[in-house]
């Protein structure tokens, strides 16, 4: 048994008295100390399938419209709010995109962290108060003690990331939900922060599901990728596996757009075209408007999501048997 098994997650919006699909037939598990990556453009998923594992949906126009969460063989959607809110914070913990909206600027840093061992360990204002230093110094915050007394705007945007990482490790959590952690930071500093990430991970066995757009940093911090394109699973593998043998044309496409550093060029690669809105109505391949390989058929038939291998699922009618039709991305 998984530590998380998702299985035929579905999400829809309430939008004008209908609710549209937005995430379709999810279905992934995470082991325990083990990396996954989700990686897709915006609006395919990604976030939203976080927040339905993490029960955040409740309160907006998302409604979680079918499928199973267990976590730690508990069924997470048979649980009352009260026993959710309980595993939340405690033994799943999730960072945000963007640290400055999610701290609370008019709070202490400290009493932001102590909030949640208080609030889940029963810890007296002191042990906590201890606890979040300690976890400021492993989260290599600089002269810690000091530093727990700061409010957010008084630490830089790396700083205030890995205060959310202290805050979510704050009660030693099983599973880690980290939402395009390093978006908002420099390069140098991303790399540090993800590189804390992983080296915390070997040290607390904590599971860790990296949401990313960037399939360069999930190629180098994952243990499986599943890719994402409107709201379905286009591929998934082992990283090994999907890198030695990539198969969905999206993949290709999100790969051929990395910027190579060295390589002077006057275009960066891109796939063309957008991911389609929520509402168009797209009954073959959703991917087709935009793929070099599309044939008559895509456009009306939609393809299944088919193993090409032991771990390997790819959703494409010609996962190995592509026609001749262009390449993956192209020119922007
Ligand atoms: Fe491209 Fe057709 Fe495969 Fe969709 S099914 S990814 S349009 S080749």
């Amino acid at each position: 048994m998984a530590l998380l098994e998702v299985r035929d997650l579905e999400v829809g919006v309430a939008i004008g008295g209908k609710v549209l699909p937005v995430v379709q037939g999810i279905s992934f598990d995470v082991e325990e100390n083990q990396t996954l990556g989700i990686v897709g453009e915006s609006g395919c998923g990604k976030s939203l399938t976080s927040l339905a594992i993490m029960g955040l949906l409740e309160g907006s126009m998302l409604r979680l419209t079918g499928g199973s969460i267990s976590f730690n063989g508990q069924d997470l959607l048979a649980l009352s709010p009260r026993a959710r809110r309980a595993i939340m914070g405690d033994q799943m913990a999730m960072i945000f995109q963007e640290p400055m909206t999610s701290l609370n600027p008019v709070y202490r840093i400290g009493d932001q962290i102590i909030e949640s061992l208080r609030q889940h360990r029963s810890m007296s204002q002191r042990q906590a108060r201890a606890r979040a230093i300690e976890l400021l110094d492993l989260v290599r915050i600089p002269d810690p003690e000091r530093r727990v007394d700061s409010y957010p705007h008084q630490l830089s945007g790396g700083q205030r990331q890995r205060v959310m990482i202290a805050m979510a490790l704050a009660c030693g959590p099983k599973l880690l939900i980290a939402d395009e952690p390093t978006t908002a930071l420099d390069v140098t500093v991303q790399k540090e922060v993800l590189d804390l990430m992983l080296d915390l991970q070997k040290r607390t066995g904590t599971a860790i599901i990296l949401i990313s757009h960037d399939l360069g940093v999930i190629s180098e911090t994952c243990d499986k990728v599943v890719v994402m394109y409107r709201g379905k699973i286009v591929e998934s593998a082992k990283t090994a596996t999907l890198f030695s043998n990539m198969s969905h044309p999206y993949t290709q496409g999100l790969l051929a757009s990395i910027p190579v550093v060295d390589h002077d060029v006057e275009w960066l690669n891109a796939i063309p075209g957008r991911v389609p809105l929520i509402d168009e109505v797209l009954p073959g391949c959703a991917f087709h408007p935009r793929c070099s390989f599309a044939q008559a058929s895509c456009a009306t038939s939609p393809p299944s999501a088919d193993y090409v291998s032991d771990d390997h699922l790819v959703r494409c009618h010609f996962p190995n048997d592509r026609p001749s039709g262009g390449e993956a991305g192209g020119d922007a």
